[in-house]
């Protein structure tokens, strides 16, 4: 008797009859043979050992190009997609930190696909400068005297730290001494940059003398970090940037600030926590400062550095400074940023953190009572929903002790538990991510731009 497997064995396409087939024709326009067949050769490999585990009776063509189609379709999604932000954390370092203002986006989108003068000046017809303009705006809305801009701040001052100081020493407070996410760590940076660490103070108490006592002929800067993500409180003494830079003027020496963010307005007029200025630091004698693009100055991801004149010029001559360069993309972004910071008549509307951060929560509650009843619609029986006040954090280790009034819409069921519904909501397209919190589901409204976000399409369950 004929064993029936190799029957249907016998009987299964060859790759050449699948390519062949019209709708593989259809998927070649769009994708390479080669990427085609493999597609073609898997699907039939897994029907071959179907078979031989008499778990499969022959397909037709057309069921075997339903799989290469559904592999392709699966393979063609990108890695990271779009989700809706209801975590109420403003800058989320997991959901990609800063949102993009309008001018940034169109700035981007204008030189993406075609050539730019990025290093070419157009009167001469020569090479030209790659920041030129980026420098410019930075100097007006600082004060600094010059400006560079590197991939992220830790870049930043990674190539501070190598140009002003290597093979030499930099004194850091040990109240300074952070951690922040993603290991960017001072001691662990020092190192890599090649100047050497030399801490003094206590942990909670630093003084004046304590910079002074340890400044000898090795030293080349004294730094100062903002502890962005933690604060120490009690029994403190922090020496003052005004402080450092007074000693560093008597002994000759720069002093470098990481600030973080580094706020380019006063939010405090706001009503919200203040972040050190920029301008105020360069004001204060900071002869360095260098902060993150895309924290509440909310540009893109780069690391701006800004100061004197003779120190930024050491640091573009740095032969880093070429490996953690900005591309054109962040280029244009930033440039745009800044430029609307420079000129327009309302930046907390126009650049999306600043507007989370300064939204009244009177606006947020009204979103969430005009979303509300669409939610339960979509929801379905069984979920009960409400309106509740809660905090906000601002993330990204911006002021981490400070929380934003908000408003919050509370989802709960008798039938599922608060990480069930997370997670249901977790797979809407797009996903939403919101935030448990004693044990119920919370959707925070601060971070919520257009209340239609809310409304999931959410898969059967
Ligand atoms: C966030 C932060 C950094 C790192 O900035 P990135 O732009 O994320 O590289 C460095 N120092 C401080 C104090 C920070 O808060």
């Amino acid at each position: 008797m004929a064993d029936p497997n190799a029957t249907l064995l016998r009987e299964l396409p060859s790759i050449d009859r699948l390519l062949n087939h019209g709708r593989c024709a259809a998927l070649l326009t769009r994708y390479n043979r080669d990427y085609v067949t493999q597609k073609c050769r898997a699907a039939l490999d897994r029907l071959r050992a179907d078979i031989r585990q008499g778990k499969s009776q022959l397909l037709n063509d057309d069921a075997i190009i339903d799989q290469v189609e559904a592999w392709i379709e699966l393979e063609s999604r990108p890695g990271h997609i779009r989700v809706v932000n209801a975590t109420g954390t403003i800058l989320h370092t997991n959901l990609g930190r800063a949102l993009l203002s309008q001018a940034a986006i169109d700035a981007m989108v204008a030189v993406a696909g075609k050539p730019v003068n990025l290093e070419y000046d157009l009167a001469a017809g020569k090479r030209g400068k790659r920041e030129e303009t980026l420098q410019q705006l930075l100097v007006d809305l600082t004060g600094a005297e010059a400006a560079t801009v590197v991939n992220n701040n830790a870049a930043a001052v990674l190539l501070g730290l190598n140009s002003l100081a290597q093979g030499k020493e930099v004194i850091v407070s040990r109240g300074e001494l952070i951690e922040i996410g993603g290991a960017f760590r001072i001691p662990e940076i020092m190192a890599k940059s090649g100047a050497k660490l030399r801490e003094v103070g206590a942990t909670n108490r630093t003084h004046p003398a304590d910079y002074e006592n340890a400044i000898n002929d090795k030293t080349a800067l004294l730094l100062k970090v903002h502890t962005s993500n933690y604060k120490v409180v009690g029994f403190t003494a922090e020496v003052t940037l005004e402080q450092m830079v007074a000693i560093g003027r008597k002994h000759n020496l720069p002093v470098m600030e990481d600030l973080g963010s580094g706020a380019l307005i006063d939010l405090s007029k706001y009503g919200l926590p203040k972040e050190p200025l920029v301008g105020e630091r360069i004001a204060a004698g900071a002869d360095v400062v260098t902060f993150s693009g895309d924290k509440i100055l909310g540009g893109p991801q780069a690391g701006l550095m800004v100061g004197k004149k003779e120190l930024i010029g050491k640091i573009n001559r740095n032969h880093l400074q070429r490996a953690l360069r900005c591309g054109k993309l962040t280029l244009a972004a930033l440039e745009a940023t800044l430029r609307r910071y420079r000129q327009s008549p309302n930046i907390t509307e126009e650049i999306p953190t600043l507007r989370a951060f300064t939204r009244s929560v009177d606006e947020v509650r009204a979103m969430g009572q005009s979303v509300l009843p669409k939610l339960a619609a979509a929801l379905g029986d069984g979920y009960q929903l409400s309106l509740q006040d809660s905090t906000s954090q601002i993330g990204s280790g911006a002021m981490p002790t400070e929380e934003l009034p908000t408003v919050v819409i509370t989802v709960e069921s008798t039938k599922q538990s608060a990480n069930a519904i997370a997670k249901r909501f977790r797979q809407a397209d797009p996903p939403i991510i919101g935030r448990i919190q004693e044990d119920r589901f919370l959707l925070d409204l601060r971070t919520i731009f257009d209340a239609d976000d809310l409304i999931p399409q959410l898969r059967s369950e």
